[in-house]
């Protein structure tokens, strides 16, 4: 194997090639880096980022993918000081804590505590008793083969999944919930029956216990940004790595040698190569199929089940004065009941103000996912058309937008639905049968940038106690 020898400790390193700057890739570099292991990062486009793309336009700033991440690691915070870049760090509004959901083309806020939920119109006096019994339902019996829906509807009830479930789990994955595995797509809240017995009790005691491990849960970690937005974090992260990191460099083959693997890329249309012990994916599935393939048999047989549907985000921007309702949230969900062209709307400029003109307004707008993969064949003018009706009209705006501008994923975010565990087993097993190659990226772990940040932590510290 071609092992270098580290000049300070005398420890033990290999050379690492990453195939990716997105989260996933840029964060595992960043951690291996500080580990002393000698790493290059490829990456096919000209910027770092992956689904993380902003752009700005007009002065507005533009999160094409994701458009915050929660701090549900204290490692965040931790890089995020490390790259000097605690100035351009924002954390949302307080008024974004308000979230709200459609029903009967109403806003109502989701309840965030018990007197609210008593009050709320958002579910029926019988939901609400409903609900109530939760801690009394004994737990399930297979969690990998269970939906999200059968899981909700069994402990919850099924107006609890119609109208806080079905929403969000749009907002989450742009996903299904009769589709979704709630094992693999939610492990936590799945945990919550198998391990305390049910939500309630499960919520109260896990509590207490990531209190003790500093960790923070999705509902109660704080929301980041960047004043520049999400881009600013891969963008900085990849300039402090330097010429570690080859932009505009695309993997098109891998091949075992007798000392580790070569990877071949195209750089400026030339063919060129690279010699390394270890590879880490963390290039999407449907990519990944390409590479790693040829490796084994049953490979492609499970990158290819892995579903991404599509997404379109559309941004707007209003003035103030044309909008008749109050901007006092997060924004809102669609459940899938009430038979929108659209999952839902972010309030961009209240959670994170100061990024445009006091007197103007700007929304992103989430279209397509599991729920409307149709949205691949329709004329994208004629549905953001169709769209920007629905929205105005929820939000009582009377004027057009100032500025309106999309971005289209075609496959936008890896599903982990029912069954999803034969992938990640197999998974697992191809690794330890091809020593040196890790498939790591959204498809395994966790989709949120949190995740992604999170596993690249968990398999620096696989790689450290493989060496
Ligand atoms: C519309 C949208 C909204 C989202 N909203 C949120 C949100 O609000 N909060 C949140 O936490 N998460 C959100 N997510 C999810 C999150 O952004 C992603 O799961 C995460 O960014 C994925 O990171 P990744 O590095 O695993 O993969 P990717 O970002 O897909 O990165 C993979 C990289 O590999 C590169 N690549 C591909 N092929 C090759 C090749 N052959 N050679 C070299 N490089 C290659 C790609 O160019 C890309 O840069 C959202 C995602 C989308 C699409």
């Amino acid at each position: 194997m071609n092992i270098t020898i580290d000049s300070d400790g005398g420890q033990i390193k290999s050379k690492i090639v990453i195939i990716g700057a997105g989260i996933s890739g840029v964060a595992t570099a960043f951690l291996l880096n500080k580990l002393g292991y000698d790493i290059t990062i490829l990456e096919k486009k000209k910027e770092p980022g992956g689904s993380i793309e902003t752009v700005f336009e007009n002065g507005f700033v533009f999160d094409k993918g994701p458009n915050s991440a929660l701090e549900t690691t204290p490692l965040i915070g931790q890089i995020v000081m490390e790259l000097g870049l605690t100035e351009q760090l924002v954390y949302a509004n307080k008024e974004a804590n308000k979230r709200y959901i459609l029903k009967n083309n109403q806003l109502h806020p989701l309840p965030m505590s018990p007197p609210a939920f008593l009050k709320t119109k958002l579910f029926s006096p019988a939901a609400k008793l409903r609900l109530m019994a939760e801690p009394f339902i004994g737990r399930s019996k297979d969690g990998y083969y269970q939906s999200i829906s059968e899981f909700v509807t069994r402990r919850l009830g099924r107006e609890f999944l119609d109208y806080a479930i079905n929403p969000f789990v749009a907002g989450v994955y742009a996903g299904n919930p009769e589709e979704l595995s709630v094992k693999s797509a939610f492990p936590k809240l799945y945990e919550l029956e198998e391990k305390y017995g049910g939500l309630i009790t499960g919520t109260v005691r896990s509590i207490r216990e990531r209190k003790k491990r500093a960790e923070k849960s999705k509902q109660s970690a704080k929301m980041l940004s960047f004043k520049d937005g999400m881009q600013v974090l891969p963008k900085t992260i990849v300039k402090h790595l330097g010429n570690k990191v080859k932009l505009e460099c695309e993997v098109t083959s891998i091949q075992k040698t007798e000392k580790g693997f070569q990877v071949n890329f195209i750089q400026n249309g030339t063919q060129q190569t690279i010699d390394c012990n270890k590879i880490i994916s963390t290039i999407p599935a449907y990519i990944a199929v390409d590479l790693f393939s040829h490796f084994d048999d049953g490979l492609a047989k499970h990158f290819n089940e892995i579903y991404y549907p599509p997404v379109l985000v559309l941004f707007l921007v209003y003035k103030k004065e044309d909008i008749k309702r109050p901007l006092d949230g997060f924004g809102f969900l669609i459940p899938s009941k009430e038979k929108k062209s659209f999952l839902g709307a972010i309030w961009s400029s209240v959670i994170f103000p100061n990024r445009s003109d006091y007197d103007k307004a700007s929304f992103t707008l989430f279209v397509g996912g599991a729920r409307n993969p149709e949205i691949r064949s329709i004329d994208k003018e004629i549905l953001i058309g169709k769209v920007k009706k629905e929205f105005e009209d929820i939000m009582k705006i009377s004027g057009t937008p100032e500025l309106q501008t999309y971005k289209y994923w075609s496959k936008a975010i890896p599903q982990y639905n029912i069954g999803y565990i034969e992938h990640e087993r197999y998974f697992d097993e191809f690794e330890k049968k091809n020593p040196g190659i890790i498939l790591s990226g959204n498809y395994r772990g966790g989709i949120s940038v949190g995740d992604c940040i999170k596993n690249a932590e968990v398999l620096c510290q696989r790689i450290i106690s493989n060496l």
